[in-house]
């Protein structure tokens, strides 16, 4: 039986590129299986990766190189590499977007006086439901959440990046900390 290894290699990245695309598009990179089968295009590898039950993200590798040299664990599989756990977990993240509201987050923020972390606020999230850690993706729910309430102006971030990957375009946050905005009086 034939094996397949999906190999990702990156391409010439030009100065200007665009972020966006280099991210999350999947730009700048060039796919092979060990196989043999021609992967001309990221959406070619993504179709084999489905095939081959293969996290489609990660293309099975569990690994998420986000720019050359910086990886993390894939949180589309939780790092297992299997089209099967990406599938539960995607159930699992749209059952996290119904449970967890905007209205739940927004009245946990309220009984922080002072600043706070990304990490608390899951905490308070899984206490206010009776979820066990594991069971859903409360942390990047949250974290979308509370942007939105950042975006509103009801929340300022008080963290700077933990990782600037591409001068302050492309930047990460490991545990971002936030404060609310007073009312004006
Ligand atoms: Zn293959
Ligand atoms: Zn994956």
């Amino acid at each position: 039986m034939a094996t397949h290894t999906i190999t990702t290699q990156w391409g010439e990245i030009p100065e200007n590129a665009d972020d966006l695309a280099l991210v999350q598009g999947g730009a700048f990179r060039t796919f092979r299986c060990e196989c043999g089968i021609p992967l001309p295009t990221r959406v070619a590898a993504e179709l084999h990766a489905t095939e081959t039950n293969q996290c489609t993200a990660c293309l099975g590798s569990a690994d998420d190189e986000v720019v050359p040299g910086f990886v993390r664990r894939c949180a589309a599989c939780a790092a297992t590499g299997r089209r099967n756990v990406q599938l539960v977990w995607e159930l699992a993240h749209s059952e996290a977007e119904q449970v967890i509201t905007l209205g739940l987050v927004r009245g946990l923020v309220d009984g922080f006086t002072g600043p706070f972390r990304l990490s608390e606020v899951a905490d308070a999230t899984r206490m206010a439901l009776g979820l066990p850690v594991g069971r859903l993706p409360v942390g990047p729910r949250v974290r979308d959440l509370l942007r939105e309430l950042e975006a509103a102006g009801e929340l300022v971030m008080l963290s700077a990046p933990d990782e600037l990957l591409r001068g302050p375009s492309v930047v990460l946050y490991k545990d971002p900390q936030w404060q609310r905005v007073p009312e004006p009086s």
